[in-house]
């Protein structure tokens, strides 16, 4: 099941919600209409809470997407491709083709963000500067708008990557030492330094304050901990990958299996006793798919003696493709576009 939707295009980049979305919506617009306004405003009607209340939230989420249209906007005009924008629950993400190639694009690319949400924060304030005595709700709807986007500002100018700030340290340290990857490690270990720090500052709030601030502070933190050790991993693997050709990554000893072999025979005489993680299967040279032990898992085993390979076979039209020239890059974007483990070298036609 996909677990997001598009809801509109802007700039030509696709907006989606990810369910995941639809519980902090809810558990914002209830704290604003059920606790935070009728705290702080203590004799307007109950469906007025409740309007304030999702109005606030629909356009604390609307700054939200117009914080990442603004990182977005400074990639498109440098050239970056920008795949998609999406809110789910810790606020949103856009998911951009690829690195900035050289520092000066990530420094802008990371403070375009920061910097819209301080200039929204500015005209939330002078919304509530010219409804302040005429009214309240209005004015009460955009202080609470503008402190919001002030906090969103600092609290993503944070020095850990991925965050915002952590991108403005690595294109810093990469710019004065001239090592994206030194920067990277220098910037993803601030990254889980800041992780730690949250869930352990989110723990110390869930038991002395209040448990669920204090839960939901952790959780940030254990989100920005495993992203922050992911993108060093990633920036790693493509270091190593640079320079190479699909030709120099791929086995070129995969074995054929025939489509009617049971999945018994495939396993006890070929899978197992070679220790090949991939098997061709097809017949005279024409490859019909691949299998992998994987594959084979998902047939119950009792079924082994009767199934022929071809029913548990991931069929070639389902494989990526790649050619021996492209580089080492390209099959690991390839591979991560399709979310699939194995890619098929072809050469010719
Ligand atoms: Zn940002």
């Amino acid at each position: 099941m996909k677990s997001s939707f598009n809801f509109a295009r802007i700039m030509g980049i696709p907006i989606g919600i990810n369910y995941s979305w639809f519980v902090i919506f809810f558990l914002i617009t209830a704290t604003l209409g059920q606790y935070v306004f009728p705290w702080l405003y203590p004799d307007w009607s109950t469906p007025v809470y409740w309007i304030v209340g999702l109005c606030t939230s629909l356009l604390f989420f609307a700054s939200l997407l117009a914080h990442e249209l603004a990182h977005s906007f400074v990639a498109v005009r440098r050239g970056i491709e920008v795949r998609s924008i999406t809110l789910f629950i810790f606020g949103g993400a856009a998911r951009i083709a690829r690195e900035a190639p050289v520092a000066s694009t990530e420094l802008l690319m990371a403070v375009a963000g920061p910097l819209s949400s301080v200039a929204l924060a500015g005209v939330f304030a002078l919304i509530w500067l010219l409804s302040r005595n005429t009214l309240e709700p209005l004015a009460a709807m955009s202080i609470y708008l503008c402190w919001i986007n002030l906090a969103l500002a600092a609290f993503n100018m944070l020095p850990g990557f991925p965050m915002d700030g952590g991108r403005v340290l690595r294109s810093i340290v990469w710019w004065r030492s001239g090592s994206y990857m030194k920067a990277t490690r220098v910037a993803t270990l601030a990254g889980e330094a800041l992780g730690c720090l949250l869930i352990l500052s989110g723990l110390a709030i869930g038991v002395l304050v209040y448990w669920f601030n204090g839960l939901w502070l952790a959780l940030v933190g254990g989100f920005l901990f495993a992203a922050a050790r992911a993108s060093y991993r990633q920036a790693v693997l493509r270091d190593s990958l640079q320079g190479l050709t699909a030709q120099e990554l791929m086995t070129g000893d995969c074995q054929m299996v025939p489509e009617q072999l049971t999945l018994e025979t495939l396993v006890n005489e070929y899978l197992l006793p070679a220790g090949h993680g991939c098997l061709l299967v097809g017949e005279w040279g024409r490859v019909r798919g691949t299998v992998t032990l994987q594959d084979t898992k998902l047939v119950p085993k009792r079924r082994w003696h009767i199934t022929p390979v071809a029913e548990a076979m991931t069929p070639v039209e389902k494989l990526g493709v790649v050619y021996p020239g492209d580089d080492g890059l390209t099959v690991l974007e390839r591979m991560q576009e399709g979310d699939i483990g194995l890619l098929l070298v072809v050469s010719g036609e």
